[in-house]
């Protein structure tokens, strides 16, 4: 396969591309065109790693078990509670409601069980092989030493919780993963500190996590760029007919332009004729800085959605989302929360000082990313709307528009990806 595209890319010698977006998606993408032949240029008003990227603060976890689309069967029942409720991990201000209105109802169609068993299809194709990707993806490069590899941690209040949710328990087992049960004392055996209110995990295989997510994606960038790859700094006002227009007026051309820009594609992409319900949803960091313990693994916790990632130097809790502007400012009841929260898990953490941080996730209504070349112009060639899994699909995306831009055949499914799905 791979001999196939190298000499797909000879055949195309000369080919040009611009990746604007040098977030994980963007500098996969650029790296993958890279390595198959083709002259690359990476465009981003900053540099990969950027706090004001939603690569920068994510949880870091490589999720292959992240396959139940955000609206799914048993999450529908639950939509009152978790919009409404005062300690809930999802927020939105009243004010918002209506504009949210149209993308919600979209959201909530996706939502049944033949809906989202063909979403849950193509969100597998993503994620399945997450941690083979990034290996192979970071392979002789300095990001590789930020991958860590190991179990995923569900943490229940108790077993009925995790028994509770027959579809997504049935759908993981089907698509092939496998996990440990985790009791009380075998909960105690790995992490002595977890509080009593967590009874019950449930310990998912095969998977792994990055260890500084910003300094891994600005790795990326660096051996792209030392290996030929070209950056350019520059905010883009519109792309199409194979040129990228600059903010300042400026201009680059190339015979493919892909559109890497995480939660700010939706006027780009639209601009092109189609229908782009990109909504962004606020996710929030609060990291620890030399904390007095860690998990062995990253957890999910579960009763409030927020993950905890044992990095490099520093203990991550992130999660919450919030529906609102894509520019409206953090919410530090967000914060607050996460605070909150992770002394629930850890009543006696210690630690010696913290950064708090909003990301956006680029949210599409039925959780999948748009991958593919806009018919209304073909030379531009669609790669966003990653909404919580971006880290972890991050590479298969990178090599699936590689083949997309090379024109090459695959036996992966397209459809789900469609960039005029929702025309
Ligand atoms: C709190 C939180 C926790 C998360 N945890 C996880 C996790 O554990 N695992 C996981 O897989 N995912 C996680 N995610 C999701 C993941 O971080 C995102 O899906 C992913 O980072 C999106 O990557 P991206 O490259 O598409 O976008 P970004 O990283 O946002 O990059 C987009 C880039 O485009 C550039 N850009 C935009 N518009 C323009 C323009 N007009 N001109 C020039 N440049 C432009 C931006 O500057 C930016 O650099 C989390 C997200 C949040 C918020």
């Amino acid at each position: 396969m791979f001999d196939k595209l190298k000499n797909k890319a000879g055949d195309l010698m000369g080919q040009s591309v611009i990746v604007v977006g040098a977030g994980i998606v963007g500098v996969s993408c650029a790296e993958e065109l890279r390595r198959a032949g083709v002259d690359v240029t990476l465009v981003d008003r900053v540099p990969a790693g950027d706090p004001s990227q939603t690569s920068y603060g994510n949880a870091g976890i490589l999720a292959r078990e992240g396959v139940m689309p955000i609206a799914n069967p048993s999450m529908l029942s639950m939509i009152p509670q978790i919009m409404f409720s005062p300690r809930s991990p999802v927020y939105m201000k009243w004010s918002y409601m209506v504009r949210l209105m149209p993308w919600a109802a979209g959201f909530m169609m996706n939502g049944t069980k033949p809906k989202a068993a063909k979403i849950i299809t193509s969100l597998n194709t993503l994620l399945y092989d997450t941690v083979e990707k990034h290996t192979q993806l970071a392979k002789g490069t300095d990001a590789a030493q930020y991958i860590a590899k190991g179990d995923m941690t569900f943490l229940y209040r108790h077993r009925r919780q995790f028994t509770s949710d027959r579809f997504a328990n049935k759908t993981r087992a089907e698509l092939g993963m496998t996990w440990t049960e985790l009791n009380r004392d075998d909960l105690l055996d790995r992490d002595p500190h977890i509080s009593g209110v967590y009874q019950f995990g449930l310990s998912y295989h095969h998977h792994g996590w990055i260890t500084d997510p910003s300094a891994y994606v600005a790795a990326l960038a660096l051996h792209f760029q030392k290996n030929g790859g070209k950056i350019h700094a520059g905010e883009v006002s519109k792309v199409g007919q194979r040129v990228v227009t600059l903010k300042d007026g400026k201009t680059l051309s190339a015979d493919t332009i892909v559109l890497a820009t995480g939660a700010w594609s939706k006027d780009l992409a639209s601009a092109l004729g189609h229908r782009v319900p990109l909504q962004a949803e606020h996710g929030y960091h609060l990291s620890l800085k030399n904390t007095s313990h860690a998990p062995p693994n990253t957890y999910l916790i579960t009763d409030k959605r927020f993950g905890v990632t044992p990095m490099n130097g520093f203990l991550r809790c992130a999660g919450q989302s919030e529906f609102a502007p894509l520019d409206s400012p953090p919410n530090l009841k967000a914060i607050d929360n996460l605070r909150r929260f992770v002394y629930r898990l850890y009543p006696n953490l210690k630690h010696e000082g913290e950064t708090t941080w909003q990301g956006t996730r680029p949210t599409l209504p039925d959780s999948l990313p748009m991958i593919g070349r806009s018919p209304n112009d073909p030379s531009v060639v669609f790669a966003f709307g990653s909404q919580h899994l971006g880290l972890t699909m991050g590479p298969k995306v990178g090599q699936m528009v590689r083949d997309v831009v090379l024109d090459q055949q695959t036996n992966i499914e397209m459809n789900g990806y469609s960039p005029t799905r929702f025309d």
